[in-house]
């Protein structure tokens, strides 16, 4: 047996947790920094519920909402710097993983100086200001998570910023933030939820307790497969999917990610596809490599995912996906290199060569 487990973060879910809990809010500071994006914060009424109970607490807060999909550092040296001339003492991040990753590093960055060639350091990082997170998506699982993932320019990618001091305090948890998201956000948010269960269950990092959380995660996605492909989810199901989210979220807490999510980077950075789609359009390329080495390991998955086989289950995603990005071989190529330099490459529980990248690569998109 091998039991380790760190999850500091409080999680408190339902209908209404917000304004059910608002007392909570009054525990970690007297003035707010809010930081989202420019719409979903306000448009699934999660900015208006967090405004309500601060306002009955007599908290001030001023609105941080200039983060974009994929957030720049530049992006969260602004947020600092709006937290310390508004003196804000703690951090509410409302949001999908853009807004909540950015938000970790806005606090990080408040409380340390630290120069931007120095950012993804995280022994740079001592203190932080406290963080209460509001997900609106249902994929990232950044409020029960130690990462901060920005855009890397200098090394034209995405990078994670890992320190236990991002893990947020709270997590307010309702699914009807999510009622009114769109299509290609619901399954793309929802397939990123699978693709972090998933790869933390066929890391080398694996564990007797992380893979509770891995395969429970699997088994409550897969059971939305068919809502999902409809676009037809009730309140039920969007509490299935932010519940298997948070659940996925804490698997990698404890493994990080591994191939699927290096390679799904460049697409991202390069070509601008959306971070749960890129992640899905390379899922089933591991899943090949490493049922030539794990059978066993790839049939308990199917048995989670309640398929017979991984053409099944690569039909299914293709479903989701719809059609497919064109991508030359000499862009392959260059995301190839450029995965090979990321760490979580050597996470993955069968050895891969840039070459396999190429391989894996060509055959979703030059196939
Ligand atoms: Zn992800």
């Amino acid at each position: 047996m091998d039991l380790s487990y760190y999850m500091p973060t409080k999680l408190l879910m339902g209908e209404n947790v917000v304004e059910k809990n608002k007392s909570i809010f009054s525990i970690y500071g007297k003035s707010a920094l809010i930081v989202t994006g420019k719409n979903s914060a306000k448009s699934s009424g999660a900015l208006d519920d967090v405004i309500n109970a601060l306002n009955s607490y007599k908290i001030s807060y001023t609105v941080f909402d200039k983060i974009m999909p994929n957030p720049t550092v530049d992006v969260v040296y602004l947020g600092a710097s709006v937290a310390k001339e508004n003196n804000c003492d703690f951090v509410i991040a409302i949001g999908g993983g853009s807004p909540m990753d950015a938000a970790k590093a806005i606090s990080a960055l408040t409380k340390n100086n630290v120069s931007k060639e120095d950012v993804f350091n995280s022994s740079k990082y001592h203190d932080i200001m406290p963080m209460i997170f509001i997900p609106t998506t249902a994929g990232t699982g950044s409020e029960v998570t130690q990462y901060s993932i920005l855009t890397d320019d200098k090394n034209e990618t995405k990078t994670s910023i890992a320190s236990t001091l991002f893990f947020p305090n709270v997590a307010l948890l309702d699914a009807k933030y999510m009622k009114n998201l769109g299509r290609a956000t619901t399954i793309n948010t929802a397939i990123d939820a699978l693709c972090h269960a998933i790869e933390s269950y066929l890391s080398k990092r694996n564990t007797s307790v992380s893979e509770i959380f891995s395969l429970e995660a699997i088994r409550l996605i897969a059971k939305e497969f068919n809502n999902l492909k409809k676009y037809d989810l009730d309140y039920n199901s969007r509490s299935n999917l932010l519940y298997a989210s948070s659940l996925a979220g804490i698997a990698i807490a404890h493994t990080s990610t591994v191939v699927v999510h290096v390679m799904g980077y460049p697409l991202t950075y390069y070509r601008d596809i959306d971070h749960g789609r890129a992640n899905g359009l390379v899922l089933l390329q591991y899943l090949y490599k490493v049922n030539e080495s794990y059978p066993d390991k790839i049939n308990r998955l199917l048995e989670a995912l309640n398929l017979t086989s991984l053409k099944e289950f690569d039909n299914v995603i293709s479903s989701l996906l719809g059609e497919k990005e064109n991508v030359s071989l000499d862009e392959i190529k260059k995301f190839a290199s450029n995965s090979m330099k990321k760490k979580n490459v050597s996470n993955s529980i069968v050895e891969l060569t840039e070459n396999d990248l190429i391989d894996m690569y060509s055959n979703v998109f030059l196939k």
